[in-house]
């Protein structure tokens, strides 16, 4: 199902971020998991292999979820736009808004139990909000019924350090809530 969708929208053109692609970076991980992760866009490296969160941020995530004993395998890992903004630049409102039914049909077909935002561009797209990232850290939203964290973006980390405390906190709210849950039924 995940794969005849990505193949569908492989040359999508909704909106401008197409005319810098490489590789539409559709997401990847378990069809079946039980915690999706979102991000906010690809990067050049995610760009050049079609693969979410490959470059330094993505080898950082891939720490983070190991330190709560998971890996990358086990959860989906998606963003809220699948083509690259220029220069790693936010993506812009209208940008968001064409990109968001492929993100929401994907929540739709997986399932998830736990959704993980990263950054404050995916908690205020996905909960439809203008909070900061402080106060959205500080709560556990409901999205369509999913239980839903918000965290700081691996890039943000890699270039605020100190960050990094705070975030091994959220990571073990996540943590415990994720290990809580019992076996997704079939
Ligand atoms: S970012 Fe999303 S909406 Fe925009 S062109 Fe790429 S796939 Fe289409």
């Amino acid at each position: 199902m995940l794969a005849s969708r990505k193949q569908a929208i492989s040359n999508c053109q909704l909106c401008k971020l197409w005319e810098g692609r490489i590789k539409l970076v559709y997401g990847q991980g378990n069809p079946d998991a039980n915690m999706m992760l979102i991000g906010e866009g690809p990067g050049a490296e995610e760009n050049k292999t079609g693969q979410a969160f490959v470059g330094k941020a993505g080898q950082l995530l891939t720490k983070m979820l190991k330190a709560i004993n998971l890996e990358r395998e086990e959860v989906f890992i998606a963003n809220i736009v699948k083509c690259r903004p220029p220069g790693n630049r936010d993506p812009e409102p209208d940008e968001r808004q064409a990109c968001l039914p492929y993100l929401l049909e994907q929540i739709e077909i997986i399932q998830p139990q736990i959704l993980l935002l990263l950054g404050k561009v995916a908690g205020n797209t996905i909960l439809e909000t203008q909070l900061s990232l402080t106060k959205m850290r500080e709560q556990v939203f409901l999205f369509r019924n999913i239980p839903t964290y918000v965290s700081y973006h691996p890039s943000a980390l890699l270039h605020n350090p100190q960050w990094k405390r705070p975030a091994w906190e959220d990571l073990q709210k996540v943590r415990d809530h994720y290990f809580s849950l019992s076996a997704k039924p079939k």
